[in-house]
């Protein structure tokens, strides 16, 4: 303890409350339906949506609604000692709170017996990666033009050094006391996802929870930029 907050602020010189840089492009695949990319502190995430499209084999088919089925897969150059390429338990834990986030948005019931597929590729990993994937799928389905109520955007809050922050970088996920991700549909209100590690006082979870929020609706405003972008520059061509 102590190493993390020195004066009010943080290892890379943020307040508390204060997110770290984040640039975010839409359409910047050609053969995708839809597509994102999303520079997050020193997170890399490129997001890509396929479909709707007819789920095959047929037996797996929902003739209600569209299955939405979101991948989150880390690059093996993404992390300091090369991660072992494939599903790890972790990130089959990610893709499954993501496609039930992102699905929660989506007017599904549009499109019986169809897929939409959304891959999640961390090219660059350094804390918050579920956040930032989960950040660049919305503006890829956006992008896409999949209807959706809301357009999901997430971020997390966590403690470190006693004290509530926002946005943990990686020194301060892996030494904090607690992280604490979430995404919202910024429109509805509605928290889609909400997860803890590490341990807060109720009155700290609120407080953090509340500061996630905040960052989370932040984050919102910068998708909007970005898709507002993308069709500026299609109007143009
Ligand atoms: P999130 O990226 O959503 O914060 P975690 O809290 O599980 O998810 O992971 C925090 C960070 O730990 C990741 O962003 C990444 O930098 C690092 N990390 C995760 N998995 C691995 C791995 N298999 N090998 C090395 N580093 C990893």
């Amino acid at each position: 303890m102590g190493e993390l907050i020195k004066d009010g602020l943080r290892i890379d010189g943020r307040k508390p409350d204060e997110l770290r840089p984040i640039k975010i492009e839409a359409g910047v695949l050609y053969r995708a339906d839809g597509s994102a990319y999303v520079e997050w502190g020193g997170n890399k995430v490129l997001a890509a949506v396929y479909g709707p499209r007819e789920l095959l084999p047929k037996h797996m088919q929902d003739p209600t609604k569209a299955v939405v089925n979101a991948r989150y897969n880390m690059a093996s150059f993404s992390v300091e000692d090369r991660k072992r390429p494939g599903p790890d338990r972790r990130s089959i834990e990610i893709s499954k709170v993501t496609s039930e986030a992102l699905e929660s948005v989506i007017f599904t019931e549009l499109f019986p017996r169809a897929v939409i597929d959304i891959n999640i590729e961390i090219l660059d990993a350094e804390a918050g990666t579920r956040c930032a994937g989960i950040t660049a799928a919305a503006v890829a389905l956006a992008d896409a033009g999949i209807p959706m109520r809301d357009i999901p955007a997430a971020c997390a809050a966590g403690k470190v050094d006693g004290q509530v922050v926002l946005d943990l970088r990686k020194e301060e996920d892996q030494e904090g006391e607690a992280d604490l991700p979430i995404a919202i549909a910024p429109r509805t209100e509605e928290i889609l996802l909400l997860q803890m590690d590490g341990h807060l006082t109720y009155k700290e979870f609120e407080e953090a929870l509340e500061l996630a929020i905040k960052g989370s609706k932040y984050v919102s405003k910068l998708q909007k930029e970005a898709l507002r972008r993308k069709y500026k520059k299609v109007e143009e061509e």
